[in-house]
């Protein structure tokens, strides 16, 4: 038994009383018999209409009943004298139970029965739960192992209340003993829709309870890190961060202002900097990355820039050599297709200190790279980067015994409650405006019927000096049919449009051809670019204003939203076509749908969110922190800002209440949660 429960994570007398019913049943309506099937869990009411004692093997007491729609009947193996006495032929009786078919009758075995006397009894009605079972365990022998937790939960001090009364009575929300009590055992006019929405103050007190140990317990694990550790101070002068805001030919628009004030602020403290900066798509992020770079730089350390893809690593790698260059500042490059020579004096120049500023993939933080001081890691579109890989850069700097300040980009907005309890151990800034100039993209669906309307359409953008975007999705999850399908695309463009430069990228070519036709586009040397989805994040084009999305039932919310902010970068008024292939079904019909109706990156997150859930919004980042018992991010969302508020107050005024609550829920997990 211990091992079944095991199985299902139940090991404590909590854990059991946490495993929360699926569903109740109903024994508050009286069923007519003749319209039982078997399986039905049924109350009903009859006559006695004969009772008897059938021996055999073993005794049985056998009870026939009529309630005029149909018969059934009781079957009770060991039984007490008493039971024959009470069930006489002629009373009337209620009974709970297990309907089942045996032979033409119906029968139910040892149901719960209460006679017409027993008032009490009689009406008790009520609910009973159903619970999430495991191979070998019966619902019978759950509700008893529950009820016994109840009862050893009722003892004094055996199950600690550990939210403060005053709490409890702003709130509104009943002890934890009530609510669980309520919970598995409610009364006969409880209000079970409501206890099914999570709306009943017993069910939002357990799922408040357990989104505050998690929230407690995040924000011990950064205090934790912020003691333990100490980064390099820095605080410059500021001239090389003048010089480069002359440089640059336009004004930050005040959300960066805003953005890089905190950074600096940040950085120059010797608390490790753990900050991310949530953008939209063309909000401007990597302005701030550059900025923090030039801090770290004037004051004598590394910064190193990091993203997920090639493609992206060049194009960074492009914009800060644009930028820093001019003001006498080399920049590196390394990625894992670096080799040789230019790889060894590139390694030979971070070690050394020769190298300021490196730029890179995730090859930036193997171990054969040894930084002579690194003081700043940019890590551009988190979301793609697990914790993990996090907590080993963060290794990287521990020369001196200072780690370096990090700063995390990603445009993946995710709603701000959400991130705060997904990232309670990052400060979160958050750019919300867009540079000035930029028209709203407008999105339209068009069946990939129409085609040659489509096709038209580039025409004619392009005819007028613009540029465009035709993305393939993904086939299956392969690359590989993937790119067969973006070349046959580009082939088929060039047939159908002459008069246009068409090029094409994909994940399968070579990084130096992708930077080419990358480059070709930027410059305007290309029309036309078919590519896979590996453009979605980051790409820089403000002279493209058309984006044609086939099949873009295939993707999720975000990364749609992601493909269509590489339009409308410019001054010209973009579009992007979504070309689907139908019928589509409801989700799909529904995702294209939001984003017709928004080109607000945080409305489609907070949709997306709606879809999906979190778990899949937050992608690699799930690692502990989203391991629920009860409480879930989506459906509960609505409870986080009250739950955010609460952790700082127990913190500061019921340390031991908050220490208790996180062994409570999470226990020895939130070690895990540092590896
Ligand atoms: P993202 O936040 O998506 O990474 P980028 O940093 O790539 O955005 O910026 C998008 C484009 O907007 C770039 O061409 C960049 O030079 C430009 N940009 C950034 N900030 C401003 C600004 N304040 N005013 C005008 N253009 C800006
Ligand atoms: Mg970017």
């Amino acid at each position: 038994m211990r091992e079944r429960l095991a199985r299902l994570g139940l090991e404590t007398v909590l854990e059991l009383l946490l495993h929360l019913p699926l569903r109740y049943e109903d024994r508050s309506t009286v069923r007519p018999i003749g319209g039982l099937r078997t399986g039905d869990f049924a109350l009903i009411e009859g006559v006695i209409e004969a009772a008897d004692v059938v021996r055999g093997s073993k005794a049985r007491l056998v009870c026939r009943i009529s309630d005029g729609t149909g018969h059934l009947t009781l079957s009770f193996f060991n039984f007490y004298a008493n039971q024959v006495k009470q069930l006489q032929r002629g009373e009337r009786v209620r009974c709970f139970g297990e309907v089942r078919a045996v032979g033409p009758s119906l029968q139910m075995t040892h149901p719960e029965y209460h006679l017409e006397h027993d008032e009490a009894g009689w009406n008790e009605g009520g609910y009973t739960p159903v619970y999430p079972l495991t191979q070998g365990l019966t619902q019978a022998a759950m509700r008893r192992m529950v009820a016994e937790a109840l009862r050893l939960a009722a003892q004094p001090g055996a199950l600690a209340e550990l939210l403060p009364y005053a709490l409890r009575e702003e709130l509104r929300l009943p002890s934890l003993y009530d609510a669980l009590a309520l919970i598995h055992h409610p009364p006969a006019d409880a209000p079970i829709e409501a206890l099914m929405a999570r709306e009943h103050p017993a069910m939002l007190r357990v799922l408040f309870e357990e989104l505050l140990a998690h929230q407690i317990s995040l924000r011990q694990l950064r205090e934790q890190v912020r003691a333990e550790s100490r980064a390099p101070v820095l605080r410059p002068a500021g001239q090389l961060v003048k010089r480069f805001l002359e440089n640059l030919p336009f004004e930050l628009t005040g959300a960066q202002q805003r953005v890089d004030t905190e950074v600096a602020a940040d950085m120059a403290s010797d608390a490790p900097m753990l900050r991310l900066v949530q953008g939209d798509v063309g909000s401007g992020k990597t302005v701030i990355a550059a900025l923090a770079a030039l801090r770290a730089v004037e004051c004598g350390w590394q910064a190193a820039v990091m993203a997920p893809t090639e493609l992206l690593a060049e194009q960074h790698h492009r914009n800060f050599a644009n930028w820093l260059e001019p003001l006498g500042l080399d920049v590196a490059w390394l990625s894992g297709r670096v080799g040789g020579q230019t790889r060894r004096d590139m390694l030979a120049g971070i070690a050394d200190g020769g190298i300021r500023v490196a730029v890179g993939t995730h090859a930036l933080f193997q171990e054969s790279v040894e930084f002579q001081q690194l003081g700043l890691v940019v890590v551009d579109e988190q979301h793609r980067f697990g914790v993990h890989q996090r907590l080993a850069l963060q290794e990287k700097g521990g020369q001196h015994g200072r780690r370096p300040h990090q700063l995390i980009m990603t445009a993946t907005p995710i709603p701000r409650t959400l991130a705060m309890t997904a990232y309670a151990d990052l400060d979160v800034s958050v750019i919300d405006e867009l540079p000035p100039g930029r028209t709203p993209v407008t999105t339209v669906a068009i069946p990939d019927a129409r085609r040659d309307e489509v096709i038209e359409r580039v025409r004619a953008a392009c005819a007028a000096g613009r540029q465009a975007y035709w993305v393939c999705t993904l086939i299956e999850e392969s690359e590989k049919l993937e790119a067969e399908a973006a070349e046959a695309t580009a082939e088929r463009l060039s047939e159908s449009l002459p008069e246009l430069r068409v090029g094409l990228v994909h994940g399968r070519m070579r990084g130096a051809d992708k930077e080419a036709v990358m480059g070709a586009f930027a410059a305007g040397e290309l029309d036309l670019l078919v590519a896979t989805t590996v453009i979605e994040v980051g790409v820089d084009v403000p002279n493209a204003s058309l984006m044609i999305i086939e099949n873009p039932e295939r993707l999720g919310l975000s990364q749609l939203h992601q493909l269509r902010g590489r339009v409308g970068r410019g001054r010209a008024a973009s579009s992007c076509v979504l070309m689907y292939h139908g019928p589509l079904s409801d989700t799909a019909r529904h995702r294209l749908g939001v984003l017709r109706e928004t080109t607000d990156g945080f409305e489609v997150a907070r949709r997306d969110l709606e879809l999906r859930g979190p778990g899949e919004l937050l992608g690699t980042r799930q690692t502990g922190a989203l391991n629920y018992r009860v409480a879930d991010l989506a459906r509960d969302a609505k409870l986080l800002p009250r739950v955010q508020h609460v952790a700082v107050e127990m913190l500061k005024q019921h340390p031991q209440y908050a220490d208790a609550l996180v062994q409570r829920w999470i226990g020895e997990r939130q070690r895990y949660a540092r590896v």
